[in-house]
């Protein structure tokens, strides 16, 4: 493996400072990356996999990717989307495909009114002005429902727009909806459903590159599928086998082992893909399970 020659090393860009930024950094670091940081706080240097990160602003990812200046980026579904149209609008091709979508950063951009202000459908927003820092995502859901309304678009701060008269409605992304309820607006519709997601440079890079991005995401499907795996051990009469399998949650085929001087029984071990509750186990016991124990699962690959 080479790792110091730097035309061999993968650029990735990641959100520098925000609420991609720790869940992204956190993601490298599960899947095996251990690094130093540069002095400028800018840069990540990987030490045992040919693999820096560069920190920027979220909306400058999609253009490092564009121009080959980094090979992968991290940044939310939201902003792919607006780039990607905002290329179309200019006459330029985007040059990033989505590699996958990962478990984090959920939010969704929706439509939102003042409180006491009706709502029904989208031709409620027929002649109004409505703000947002996404033209192109909310242009295009105004063309898709044949509303005429005039898009307002600021760099930030949108949910006053409506107080200070600029807009009637707004158009911007929500998770939990206290921002919406603080600011006297309620969430109208929905237009996108987002989450953090991995683009990659379409560009042919080398065998040596493409390796490590296919061992990357390999890493990365491993590290999501463990966050709610769990091991379940435990005994189980030989009768009792069949709805004692039907419990275990999220398992394909369970190992089953004979145990050593008993006939009617057998040791059960399962990866279960889901969260494994305390009544799970209350019900695995009612089947006749005996001996339940239940393991986390550090690593996992398929
Ligand atoms: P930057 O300085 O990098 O431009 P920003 O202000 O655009 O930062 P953040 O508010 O940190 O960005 O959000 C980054 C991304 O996090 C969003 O683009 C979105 O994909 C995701 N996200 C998840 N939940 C929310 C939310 N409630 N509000 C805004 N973004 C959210
Ligand atoms: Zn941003």
């Amino acid at each position: 493996m080479n790792t110091l020659d730097k035309t061999s090393r993968l650029k990735v860009a990641l959100q520098k400072s925000g609420r991609l930024t720790d869940n992204s950094l956190d993601l490298l670091v599960r899947c095996g990356l251990k690094y130093s940081r540069g002095k400028d706080q800018l840069m990540c240097f990987g030490e045992n996999m040919p693999l820096d990160v560069l920190f920027v602003r979220d909306d400058d990812i999609p253009d490092l990717v564009q121009e080959d200046v980094c090979d992968l980026g991290i940044l939310g579904l939201n902003v792919i989307e607006e780039k990607r149209l905002a290329f179309q609008a200019q006459g330029v091709a985007p040059l990033f495909d989505q590699l996958m979508v990962l478990d984090y950063g959920k939010c969704r951009l929706s439509i939102a009114v003042p409180d006491g202000t009706e709502y029904k459908d989208a031709r409620s927003l027929h002649g109004k002005r409505i703000a947002t820092t996404y033209p192109y995502i909310l242009g295009r859901y105004l063309r898709d429902n044949d509303v005429a309304a005039e898009v307002v678009t600021l760099s930030g701060s949108i949910e006053i727009a409506p107080r200070l008269g600029r807009a009637d409605f707004i158009c911007d992304l929500v998770s939990t909806g206290s921002t919406l309820i603080a600011n006297h607006l309620w969430e109208a519709e929905t237009i996108l459903e987002s989450q953090a997601a991995i683009i990659t440079t379409p560009v042919a890079v080398s065998a040596f590159k493409q390796e490590w991005i296919h061992r990357l995401s390999m890493r990365i499907d491993g590290v999501q599928q463990v966050k709610e795996s769990k091991y379940i051990m435990l005994h189980a009469p030989r009768a009792k086998l069949a709805d004692i399998k039907k419990l275990l949650p999220g398992s394909e085929s369970p190992t089953i082992v004979p145990l050593d001087g008993v006939s009617d029984k057998v040791a059960v071990h399962a990866v279960c893909r889901e969260n494994v509750f305390w009544e799970t186990l209350e019900s695995l016991k009612s089947a006749g399970a005996s001996s339940i124990l239940v393991l986390p699962v550090e690593k996992m690959l398929a």
